[in-house]
């Protein structure tokens, strides 16, 4: 198996520039996720790996190899789209074989990687069927096994759950860890859908206007982002952010006053550079980690709607025009007006007025 690097990879159309300078490895049998807003350059990214897009600047190496100028048929890639692109008046088993026969690879070969994939991916019932018979997980799962029997290097992943329904994601998106375990194999993937980031990956590459925001695993992006755009883009529902005030700052702590909710106040330890006093700054606070109020930094909120939804109970909540949700276990929250609650200084994240995070 197959590491895969990008060093100051960039992309222009025209003028435009849409890939900003990207460096990034991936290792043999990772499983990254690029994932982003739209128009963040996840694609164009991933198409540049392909070979289906030409790189303006910078390397792309495939096991150790220059691979830029190299034709997309010899990178040792295969790509799965959103779309399936299956032809319609084949059958499984032939959309399966098909890049195998157009390789003039004998047909006892093609016949068993045919079926070895249709075991993985548990077509074996359906490989005389023709597209159109098919559900659309099923179509998703014939495309995959279209690039499985090819045993490519690095397998690519464009948005390819995108056109399934919720349910059907779901479930695809287990059969996709699970393939990802049995085949050991190398995988980008592309989604801009952060749950999928966060259930496949062993490595996030968060993507915005064409530049890396933060390379982590799940947890290190959930637990430590660098900086409020991954903050604000990863779990859900979303972090809560605060307007705050620096108050004071010294001896590795700054104290800030949060700006809509009266006096209350937050005290926080910092190991690196410290905010100048009267600076703006952002709290972000996670739905989970509130705390029951009555802890040195209490917020009182006008409860506006609970949301039960059986294990846990969500309270939008606001003050002074913020608006806040709140995560609890237990249940008939929301039946009163208001809410009070704490902020505990250790899940509280300090970021700066230009949204890097203060540590
Ligand atoms: P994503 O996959 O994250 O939604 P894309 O990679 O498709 O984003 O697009 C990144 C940016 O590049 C967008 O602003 C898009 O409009 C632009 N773009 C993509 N393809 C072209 C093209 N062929 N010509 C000009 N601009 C393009």
């Amino acid at each position: 198996m197959t590491s895969l690097s990008l060093k100051g990879v960039r992309k222009s159309y025209g003028n435009l520039p849409v890939i900003k300078g990207v460096d990034l490895t991936v290792e043999s049998r990772e499983f990254v996720v690029f994932v982003g807003p739209s128009g963040c350059g996840k694609s164009t990214l991933l198409r540049m790996i392909a070979g289906l897009e030409s790189i303006t600047a910078g390397d792309l190496e495939i096991g150790g190899k220059r691979m830029n100028d190299v034709d997309p048929s010899k990178r040792g890639i295969a790509m799965v789209f959103q779309s399936y692109a299956l032809y319609p008046h084949m059958t499984v088993r032939e959309n399966m074989g098909f890049a195998l026969r157009f390789a003039g690879k004998p047909k006892d070969e093609i016949a068993r990687q045919v079926n070895e994939a249709a075991r993985i991916l548990e077509l074996g019932p359906l490989l005389d069927r023709l597209p159109a018979q098919l559900s659309g997980g099923q179509r998703q799962r014939v495309a995959i096994g279209r690039a499985i029997v090819r045993h490519p290097d690095v397998f690519l992943f464009d948005e390819p759950l995108s056109n399934l329904d919720a349910e059907l994601r779901v479930h695809m998106r287990i059969e996709l860890a699970r393939l990802h375990r049995e085949l050991q194999a190398t995988i980008i993937y592309v989604t801009h859908d952060q749950v999928e980031a966060m259930t496949l990956a062993d490595k996030i590459v968060v993507l915005r206007e064409g530049e890396v925001a933060q390379v982590g695993t799940p947890l290190q992006l959930y637990d430590d982002p660098d900086n409020l755009f991954v903050a604000g883009f990863i779990g859900s529902p979303k972090m809560n952010f605060l307007a705050g005030e620096v108050v004071e700052a010294g001896a590795g702590s700054a104290t800030v006053a949060l700006v809509n909710h009266g006096g209350a106040r937050l005290a926080k330890p910092l190991s690196g550079p410290l905010p100048e006093t009267g600076d703006a700054v952002t709290i972000g606070i996670r739905p989970e980690h509130f705390g029951e109020a009555g802890a040195s930094t209490d917020l009182s909120l006008a409860v506006d709607v609970a949301e039960h939804l059986g294990s846990t109970t969500f309270v939008y909540a606001n003050a002074g025009g913020e608006r806040l949700i709140i995560e609890r276990e237990e249940r008939h929250m929301g039946d009163s007006d208001t809410i009070a609650v704490s902020i505990p200084i250790e899940a509280a994240l300090l970021f700066d007025a230009a949204g890097k995070r203060l540590r």
